[in-house]
């Protein structure tokens, strides 16, 4: 059941800016019908109401904001933020050998649930809206959520490993999620509007903006931004990456120096987390994506948008914005990308590839998947205003000939952009993150590490090498002492000389006695 009236919870952890309880009369997320269950809703399966399918929502549902979290995807993992909890059944073990100490119920001290035996249906039947089972089939602890729990060859024995991805469903659900997005491009671009736009927040409203005399001593710096964001039980720790000052300089060579070395900072911190001894409860603050604003009023790319994506390519996954597309025409628009495209491709930028669909999916999804391939680089609009237009209420911009809607996809691709950011997107952004940048940087110091090794090692062996040397041979790497090294020589000299002496003497003897012989 959807209902679009209720506030997104925000909270923010950044000391900069303040977010307490704040509600945006734009968004909906919690779901009234929620508070009928005396657990979270994550804890329990949705149980079917007597006339839940008939009833409707108290509001129309905006443009693209279809009910999420209700129903069952179709690989059968229920698209609701929960998967069923249960009390964990005790294992007999009849030779009384040990088994695996019982972990104590989610469902808390107080409940009144029993375990039960594992054969017996954990919630009652008619409440998971099931299809009738085959009697000779157990009955899944995961209920309707299960797939095997269908009539479908009902002779069929079956482990159950089907409902290994609703394990992993609900154990990412209780961690929640963390992403970090970057936002680069010079000031005036938009940047703010848009991330306020695209979260629905005011994450800048204590922002201080510089005037031309404090930018020209002004270097780039990076500021941090994090809220929490929950929807519908699931929560998203959200960090934003700000760059104040980045291509406002008069001499911007070099800008994103700072940028690079803040992405790398947080691939170093990971690696020292992950190379630590409490390994399981790393913050992975590595940045995900960065969103590159494109002026709306050159000719495709500057040169410092393509000094800087090719600085910062192998780092991070860049996702070029058109910034401000209202101030371009429909014509316009399409050449400016068909222009940076082409620059992109030029100059060797390599931005976030979208992953190939599979050939499995539906004809939909290629068709949406495809539509997003086209649409890059995102010609976006932003605004923090709500404006009132025929009785419907939208963000958007108004201009003396007319308003532009935000989320309209006629007038701009925002939609498309929020979409790949947060519904489709997100998790490949990390993996591509975790899998290739932040793999390449690992690579890259172990190897670093590896070679310093090898050069300490190297620099012992020699040293190692020398004392031994010294032993064998102490005249030739003798300390050098002078007045022991005179000494020695003096010594050495009549040694000689005294050896010469009985030489003589001996060669003199032999020579007598050879004429005495003759
Ligand atoms: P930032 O410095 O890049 O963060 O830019 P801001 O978000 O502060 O926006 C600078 C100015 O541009 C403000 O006056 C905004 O109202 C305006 N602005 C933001 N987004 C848009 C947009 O999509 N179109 C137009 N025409 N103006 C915008």
């Amino acid at each position: 059941m959807q209902h679009f009236s209720s506030p997104v919870r925000f909270r923010s952890s950044n000391k900069d800016a303040t977010f307490s309880e704040k509600e945006l009369p734009s968004r909906s997320i919690e779901d009234p019908e929620d508070t009928r269950f005396p657990y979270a809703m994550r804890d329990l399966p949705t149980v079917s109401q007597p006339g839940d399918q008939h009833h409707k929502p108290d509001h129309q549902a905006p443009v693209h904001r279809e009910a999420e979290g209700t129903g069952t995807a179709a690989n059968g993992l229920p698209r609701t933020p929960g998967t069923p909890a249960l009390p964990r059944a005790v294992l007999c073990n009849p030779t009384g050998s040990p088994t695996a100490p019982q972990r104590p119920s989610r469902l808390g001290p107080n409940t009144d649930l029993k375990p039960l035996a594992l054969r017996r249906p954990l919630i009652p039947q008619d409440s998971m809206d099931c299809p009738v089972i085959p009697a000779s089939r157990p009955h899944s602890p995961w209920g309707r959520f299960d797939s095997y729990e269908s009539t479908e060859d009902p002779d069929r024995e079956y482990v159950g490993f089907a409902t290994l991805p609703n394990q992993v469903h609900r154990k990412t659900m209780k961690k929640g999620f963390t992403f970090t997005l970057l936002v680069a491009g010079e000031s005036g671009l938009g940047k703010s509007t848009l991330i306020n736009s695209l979260f629905l927040t005011d994450l800048y409203k204590d922002r201080k903006v510089p005037n031309a005399q404090e930018r020209i001593d002004q270097t780039v710096n990076t500021i941090k931004h994090t809220i929490s964001i929950e929807e519908k039980g699931i929560k998203v720790r959200l960090t934003v990456i700000d760059t104040p000052g980045f291509g406002d300089a008069v001499n911007n060579t070099e800008s994103w120096n700072p940028i690079e070395d803040y992405i790398d900072q947080q691939f170093e911190q990971y690696f020292r987390d992950e190379s630590g001894l409490n390994r399981s409860n790393i913050q992975d603050n590595r940045v995900h994506c960065c969103l590159y604003f494109i002026s709306p009023f050159g000719h495709g790319l500057r040169p410092l948008d393509v000094a800087c994506m090719k600085a910062l390519h192998h780092k991070v996954n860049i996702v070029p914005v058109v910034a401000k597309a209202d101030c371009l025409t429909q014509a316009e628009v399409h050449r400016k990308k068909l222009k940076i495209r082409e620059e992109i491709d030029q100059f060797g930028i390599n931005i976030y590839q979208f992953p190939e669909c599979d050939s499995d999916e539906d004809d939909d999804f290629k068709i949406q998947d495809q539509i997003l391939k086209d649409s890059a680089p995102f010609a976006v609009i932003g605004s923090n205003v709500q404006v009132e237009r025929n009785g419907r209420k939208f963000r958007g911009r108004v201009y003396p000939w007319g308003a532009v809607e935000v989320e309209n996809s006629d007038h701009s691709d925002f939609l498309l952009l929020r979409n790949m950011l947060v519904r489709t997107h997100m998790q490949d952004l990390k993996d591509v993150t975790g899998e290739t940048h932040y793999e390449n940087y690992r690579a890259q110091c172990i190897q670093n590490m590896t070679h310093m090794v090898v050069q300490q090692k190297k620099c012992s062996l020699r040293e190692k090498h020398r004392e031994q040397s010294e032993a064998d041979c102490p005249l030739s790497l003798a300390p050098a002492d002078p007045q022991n090294s005179e000494r020695i020589i003096f010594e050495k000299d009549e040694e000689l000389r005294r050896m010469q002496e009985v030489l003589e003497r001996v060669q003199e003897h032999m020579r007598h006695s050879q004429r005495g012989g003759f």
